[in-house]
């Protein structure tokens, strides 16, 4: 890659990696670049952790990290939402993936976070505008791919957005979007900003998940926020059921009314389909405990301050 003769653009500082290739792409007027992406990226997706372990991946970051002098370990956390998935992976695993003799053999087994725009990628139209004068250039911010966001990270109040407000086309292939425009790429509708004002638990999960991803300790440390003690709290509540099984009901029951009065369903799209979430039930999260997924962990903690906050009055 190093002697081909192209145009090597510098990464922006919060320039997700796939973003660059997409950018490096259009630079250079790689016309099919929907398959060279795809043989890089994989499914190409920004919220999956998967493709992230593909070995062409681990080699475009180790390329991104000799070429402008980054170390590993940061092309991959402040360039992938690996920032944010590592801490849900063991982290005797995560220094073999950001190693440079990183092998294939290597599995992790992470599942894409349950969001309602699981899929897609997203921008904040300010953003568009603003690094167009600052930088010459719009480029897809990796803050603005965490599932824990609803709004940008810099512009507080406007809504990260992910499609066509008139045809309703969702960004999944950077192939066919490879930078951040307020133009639909099919229909040619104009985008206008929203905004939306975050409730306090809300806030509290952006915020959380900007926390995690922005976590400067190392990865030996990574995995305390990821202890959630579900169990032991089911346990020892009183004021539910004698049996376990009905304690659990009643606990998801009273879980789901929350998040639907605290707008947190807005997560998953409507209010009437959260109680099909399985994975956020309370017995899935001990199940898979160390391995549930980042923000349903956050959910949960933030219910259980709820239930405290109530129990104080
Ligand atoms: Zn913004
Ligand atoms: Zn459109």
């Amino acid at each position: 890659m190093n002697k081909l003769p192209i145009n090597l653009p510098n990464i922006f500082e919060n320039e997700h990696l796939y973003g660059y290739v997409s950018r490096l792409c259009l630079l250079n007027g790689i016309l099919d670049s929907n398959s060279i992406q795809k043989g890089i990226m994989g499914c190409n997706k920004a919220l999956a952790a998967l493709p992230l372990f593909k070995e062409s991946t681990h080699e475009l970051a180790i390329f991104i990290s000799d070429k402008f002098s980054l170390p590993l370990a940061d092309v991959f956390t402040r360039h992938t939402l690996l920032g944010l998935f590592r801490h849900n992976i063991d982290p005797t695993v995560l220094r073999k993936v950001v190693a440079k003799d990183y092998s294939r053999k290597t599995v992790i087994s992470l599942e894409q976070t349950e969001v309602y725009w699981g899929k897609a990628w997203r921008y904040c139209p300010c953003c568009v505008e603003e690094d167009k004068v600052q930088h010459g250039t719009a480029y897809w911010h990796v803050e603005h791919q965490l599932p824990t966001s609803l709004t940008c990270y810099k512009h507080v109040k406007t809504t990260l957005e992910y499609k066509c407000q008139k045809c309703g086309l969702v960004t999944t292939n950077l192939g066919c979007k490879p930078i951040p425009t307020a133009q639909c790429e099919k229909c040619g509708h104009t985008h206008e900003s929203m905004s939306l004002h975050l409730n306090r638990d809300q806030k509290s999960i952006q915020e959380s998940g900007f926390r995690l991803f922005n976590d400067t300790s190392n990865f030996d440390s990574s995995m305390q926020y990821y202890m959630l003690d579900v169990d032991s709290i089911v346990r020892s509540r009183e004021d539910i059921s004698e049996s376990l099984e009905l304690r659990y009901k009643e606990l998801d029951d009273s879980f789901f009314d929350w998040l639907s009065e605290s707008e947190l369903t807005v997560y998953f799209g409507h209010d009437s389909s959260i109680g099909t979430v399985q994975s956020l039930r309370a017995h899935r999260m001990v199940r898979y405990s160390g391995r549930a997924k980042l923000l349903y962990v956050l959910l949960w903690q933030r219910y259980f301050y709820h239930l405290r906050q109530t129990a104080k009055q």
